[in-house]
């Protein structure tokens, strides 16, 4: 049996920083506590809940003495400047490619020009960036809602990070037609896009494909129904033990996947279980 495990699968350099530094301040004891979970892993949430790193639902549950990690994702400048009344410490783990669309919207709106997001309008990512815009902002999560939406007849567009290609073209397709003077802007993050890519690759040749990842990370999410659409036996498992015999029975190419926040270890730990079961099956 032929097991492989895709090369882009896996924790995204975003996620990667703001992992390693909190870890790091929990190596150091500092108190500190991020704003929402870190990453959408409830495994490694919990693993740095246990070094000493909480979360809190906003910046006024920070307590005095605390410093306070923002996540990947990014936020909307009032909670830097709410923490900045407040004289809390942050530590700003923004990646850097969300930080560069918040300044895009930033300085486009600024004359009040309106915003088109591309994403899901409940994402913490997608909040975030609208949160920087200076004049409107209009979120689409797909071409359907495009087609709808009352429109200026000038306006920037961005994605979400993790958007899937093809829905973003989509929805740019039905733009062109309805907004004279659009400006487009390719936000989608390069990870994602190998990632996404891979993915189709490898479920297209699967008999059994595994996305490994949080039942609550869009991304993972995603991942899961490019390879469902492609793989009929298309199985998105959290941990080991949701890892069971019964999904190799009779598979010759088994290949393993993983959304951008989902650790090194636990994927480690679920292609461990996978060699294990094949073993035994074969
Ligand atoms: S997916 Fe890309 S943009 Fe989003 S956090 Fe990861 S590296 Fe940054």
């Amino acid at each position: 049996m032929e097991l492989i495990i895709g090369e882009h699968a896996g924790f995204c350099y975003g996620v990667s920083r703001a992992v390693k530094k909190a870890f790091e301040c929990a190596e150091k004891r500092m108190p500190c506590v991020t704003l929402g979970p870190l990453m959408h892993n409830p495994q490694e949430v919990e693993r740095l809940r246990q070094a000493g790193i909480g979360s809190v639902a906003s910046v006024a549950e920070v307590k005095d003495g605390q410093t306070l990690i923002i996540r990947s994702h990014g936020v909307v400048p009032e909670a830097f400047e709410e923490a900045e009344r407040r004289g809390i410490p942050v530590m700003d783990m923004t990646c850097p490619h969300v930080s560069a669309i918040h300044d895009m919207v930033k300085k486009y709106s600024i004359n009040g020009d309106t915003v088109i997001i591309v994403g899901a309008a409940e994402h913490p990512e997608v909040k975030g960036i609208a949160g920087w815009a200076g004049g409107p902002v209009i979120i689409l999560e797909d071409a359907e809602s495009a087609k709808t939406e009352p429109l200026p007849d000038r306006a920037m567009v961005v994605a979400q990070t993790t958007m899937r290609q093809k829905q973003f073209e989509e929805v740019i397709a039905v733009l062109k037609t309805r907004i004279p003077e659009l400006e487009i802007r390719h936000t989608i993050c390069a990870a994602t896009g190998k990632r996404q890519e891979e993915a189709e690759r490898l479920s297209r040749n699967a008999d059994v494909m595994i996305v490994v990842g949080g039942k609550n990370s869009s991304n993972t999410q995603k991942l899961y129904e490019t390879c469902s659409a492609r793989c009929r036996r298309a199985y998105l498992v959290e941990t080991p033990e949701d890892v069971l015999p019964e999904m190799f029975m009779g598979s010759e190419h088994v290949a393993v996947t993983a959304g951008a926040s989902t650790p090194e270890w636990l994927l480690s730990q679920v292609v461990e279980k996978i060699r294990k079961i094949t073993q035994i099956i074969e």
